[in-house]
């Protein structure tokens, strides 16, 4: 059995604040947000990070990077602008090892990257 937690949360094993859902991605609230806006975007299928594209369809990966714009324009901030973030591996701090992009926005965010 998958024991990755973003699964369980596509599955609706563990509850998550869904803000958008197509067949191939899922997009949830962070339970830790780091801006007004900070949602996490996945793919349906497993995918270990940046570092399994290998696995992916070509159309799933433009899927994902289509849904961030449909989702920040849901969540307001298509205008006043977003941020989109996928942490791979240890020195990116990556703690779940499912890939995810995290959209954030509805503040200034910092010049820094890090
Ligand atoms: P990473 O550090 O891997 O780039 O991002 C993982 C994100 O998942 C973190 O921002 C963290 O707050 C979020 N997260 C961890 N567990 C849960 C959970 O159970 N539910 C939700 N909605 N987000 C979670
Ligand atoms: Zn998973």
């Amino acid at each position: 059995m998958n024991d990755c937690l973003f699964c369980k949360i596509i599955a609706g094993d563990i509850p998550s604040g869904r803000v958008y859902e197509d067949e191939r991605i899922y997009a949830f609230k962070d339970i830790n947000p780091q801006a007004p806006v900070h949602v996490l975007i996945v793919p349906k299928t497993h995918l270990s990070g940046l570092d399994g594209l290998e696995e992916a369809e070509d159309r799933l990966l433009a899927s994902l990077l289509r849904a961030a714009h449909t989702i920040a324009a849901r969540e307001g901030v298509e205008t006043s602008g977003y941020r989109l973030i996928s942490n791979c591996g240890p020195d990116a701090c990556q703690s779940v090892k499912h890939l995810h992009f995290h959209l954030l926005g509805g503040k200034q965010l910092s010049e820094e990257m890090d």
